[in-house]
């Protein structure tokens, strides 16, 4: 296959909606917020927003919106949830039962709050549609309907595309119980589409007579192309896991088209945000990264790049950890060289100015500042970095401080003793020869790499069998542990008055 490398991939996927059509289009995306939302599920939103934009500069006609699934029923007790208060919800729609921190309307809200407020600072504009309000408004009413007369129709599609045997007594919508307030166990007895009412009865007991309008859901295999077709939507991009053979696009789409008489949307479908370490990252697995503490450790520009210049179903890995620092790396570099132009403009962030120091120096300097933020440029501008933006390179060492804190492994975390460690007191006569050398040799104005040869030179002057020795010492006089950042730059950075003492020091205390 020919890959033309300057196209990026949401151009082809433009032109293969076009063939079929120039809109009015709706793109929309969904999530029921069972849990805390994360970046896997942000992968699914940023596709989409990356194809508006697309047919937004041809001229299309286009929404993009994102159904809030707030309706579907809590499924089990999640493991970060107390089982003593949400067993009791199990089967309730999400938006009918308290959240766990008691400040939020429901319990779906408590997830979706904060994502939303992430999908503001990806920039990611998206016309909200919870699914409570769909149905309690009445705006399903005619797909109920359709569905519960095709009900016949809609079990052969299940049966001949999952192979799945549908009980006789199975129904497409699941009316909430009056009684117990659940959703997953009730029957359908019958219905009116006079009155637009569903007669139920429930394991509970219970039994009663329900509006089409609130009164419960369609099953989510029908909920779906319910949905497409009452939008209407023409494009939705979708995890791998829907798009197997009968799976729940298959279904939909030829639920849509026989009952409910309206053509699919054009499928997206992207693979799984893989966590190194961590697993497979899948929708239903809750709450292992959300996205609103991913952001507040990646730059909303990066993470939106990271996704942008990945094709939909090519995997991406993702690792909090030290390859994060890569990730940032690779894209201030590609926005200082205008390298990838394309992507970086559909993420966002073609008008953005790197701050001009990298970003693993930077998760250095704030430890040496002693995560002060003032202290960190004045660190910089005295090592002649050029600080054109200070409020811009403050705002990117927050995020290497907030890193430290939530992801960094032990390696890289040092800090500056503010008095000669006691560690130090370990240091043998040699070792502190050498500091005492170091002391007297260090000149002014002396950068990283002159001060890194100079510790080898001191070392043999000072009779050090190895040079790790030498560089150990520093790390103990310092920092009171025997591995550290890049010694010669990690002297050069520091203030020169306090250097030459601390050495001294350390080179004449007692053994
Ligand atoms: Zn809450
Ligand atoms: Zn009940």
């Amino acid at each position: 296959m020919v890959h033309v490398r300057d196209r990026h991939w949401a151009e082809e996927i433009a032109d293969e909606i076009l063939k079929q059509g120039r809109g009015p289009h709706e793109i929309s995306t969904g999530i029921s917020p069972s849990g805390e939302i994360h970046i896997g599920n942000l992968r699914e939103v940023i596709t989409a927003d990356v194809v508006y934009r697309v047919l937004k500069e041809r001229g299309v006609e286009v929404t993009l919106d994102y159904v809030a699934d707030n309706f579907d029923p809590l499924r089990k007790v999640y493991p970060f949830l107390d089982a003593s208060v949400y067993t009791g919800h199990i089967g309730k729609p999400l938006s009918e039962f308290p959240c766990p921190c008691g400040g939020h309307p429901s319990y779906a809200a408590h997830f979706l709050e904060p994502f939303l407020a992430s999908l503001e600072r990806l920039r990611i504009k998206v016309k909200v549609h919870f699914a409570d309000q769909m149905y309690k408004s009445g705006l399903l009413v005619p797909q109920i309907i359709q569905a519960l007369r095709g009900r016949d129709a809609i079990a052969r599609i299940l049966h001949e595309c999952t192979g799945r045997h549908v009980e006789p007594e199975w129904s497409p919508f699941n009316p909430i119980c009056g009684t117990c307030g659940r959703m997953t166990g009730t029957l359908v007895a019958g219905f009116s589409e006079r009155d637009k009412t569903v007669d139920y009865t429930c394991p509970c007991g219970g039994r009663g007579t329900v509006s089409m309008r609130g009164g419960g859901k369609l099953t989510w295999r029908v909920d779906w192309p319910a949905r497409w077709a009452r939008l209407p939507v023409t494009i939705e991009p979708f995890g791998k896991d829907h798009a197997t053979r009968g799976g729940s696009y298959d279904t939909g789409a030829l639920i849509c088209r026989e009952v409910f008489k309206a053509p699919p949307p054009f499928p997206v479908t992207y693979e799984w945000i893989s966590f190194k370490g961590k697993g497979e990252l899948k929708k239903s697995k809750g709450n292992i990264l959300s996205v609103h503490r991913m952001l507040e450790v990646v730059p909303p520009e990066i993470l939106r790049y990271m996704i942008v210049k990945t094709r939909p179903m090519r995997s991406i890995g993702f690792d909090p950890g030290l390859p994060l620092l890569a990730l940032v790396d690779e894209f201030d570099d590609a926005a200082s060289r205008g390298r990838d132009p394309r992507a970086l403009q559909l993420a966002g962030a073609d008008q953005f100015t790197p701050v001009g120091v990298p970003f693993r120096h930077l998760v250095n300097v704030v430890q040496m500042a002693d995560f002060d933020l003032d202290q960190a440029v004045v660190i910089l501008k005295r090592n002649n970095y050029p600080v054109a933006d200070a409020a811009a390179l403050k705002e990117r060492a927050g995020y290497a401080i907030r890193w430290l804190r939530e992801f960094a492994p032990p390696e890289v975390k040092f800090s500056v003793e503010r008095t000669l460690p006691a560690a130090a007191s370990g240091l043998d006569g040699g070792q502190r020869a050498f500091l005492a050398r170091l002391a007297s040799a260090l000149r002014p104005g002396m950068n990283g790499e002159a001060i890194h040869a100079l510790v080898y030179d001191l070392a043999k002057e000072a009779g050090l069998e190895k040079a790790t020795a030498a560089f150990e010492a520093i790390y103990l006089a310092f920092l009171g542990q025997p591995k550290g950042p890049r010694a010669g730059w990690f002297l050069a950075f520091l203030e020169r008055d306090f250097t030459i003492a601390r050495l001294r020091e350390a080179g004449r205390a007692a053994a």
